[in-house]
């Protein structure tokens, strides 16, 4: 019984902690904030996941924070093809902090996430490992109505939405190519950057699948948001 009350007495002091957040009642710094905004400068925390899947119940919201991202993009109209198929408040990304040789679409709240990852997580690791910045993302696309692979029941991809992008590789600003397909089993500064930027995409997106995910994954990293947590 006593127990019972002292858990009571928990969970009414968080509510009451996390109103007072939201009210603005009690302070903290954005960064630590849930119910504060992301923003693409601000270092990602535990607390970053959560709140770029907030920006999918906050469309201005998110259109607002995707303004402060180095990237060249135009709004694109909403848009269903099937059903369960198409997107809504999405971009069409013709430049982020690289170039991109096919523009790709993907949702707001996709677009901020891949652009805190090139911030935090792609660019100072090709400063650390090579000195300089990654000039071309390479990339497989994003929008596809299409089925998870691999699974025969129908269950649609993140890419159906625009929630999912395939990257393939990078061009660092000497124009050398670092490629999934050939140096991620490596063990040079090329696969320990592939390693880095892999394992840092998994504190920003829900779902960062590599060549040790399976066969399918052989030549590029998945990069998603909105499905189940995976890091593989
Ligand atoms: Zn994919």
């Amino acid at each position: 019984m006593r127990s019972k009350i002292l858990w009571l007495l928990l969970v009414v002091g968080l509510l009451a902690l996390a109103a007072a957040l939201q009210t603005g009642t009690i302070r903290v710094p954005d960064t630590w904030n849930p119910w504060a905004p992301v923003h693409i400068a601000e270092s990602p925390n535990w607390l970053t996941r959560f709140k770029l899947q907030r920006l999918y119940q906050d469309e201005a919201g998110c259109r607002s924070v995707l303004s402060e991202a180095e990237m060249q993009m135009e709004r694109v109209p909403d848009r269903v093809t099937e059903p369960g198929c198409g997107f809504s408040n999405a971009v069409r990304i013709e430049a982020t902090t690289a170039a991109v040789e096919e523009p790709f679409v993907l949702s707001c709240p996709m677009a901020v996430s891949l652009a805190i990852w090139e911030r935090h997580v792609l660019q100072p690791a090709a400063h650390t490992h090579f000195g300089q910045p990654v000039a071309e993302l390479e990339h497989f696309g994003s929008y596809a109505c299409r089925g998870v692979y691999g699974r025969d029941d129908g269950r649609l991809s993140r890419h159906a939405t625009a929630n999912a992008v395939d990257v393939a590789g990078f061009v660092l600003e000497d124009g050398r190519r670092i490629r999934i397909v050939g140096d991620w089993p490596g063990d040079g500064p090329e696969a320990e950057f592939l390693r880095e930027v892999h394992q840092g995409a998994c504190g920003i997106f829900d779902g960062v699948l590599g060549p040790d995910y399976n066969p399918a994954h052989h030549d590029h990293f998945h990069l998603e948001q909105g499905g189940s947590r995976l890091c593989r």
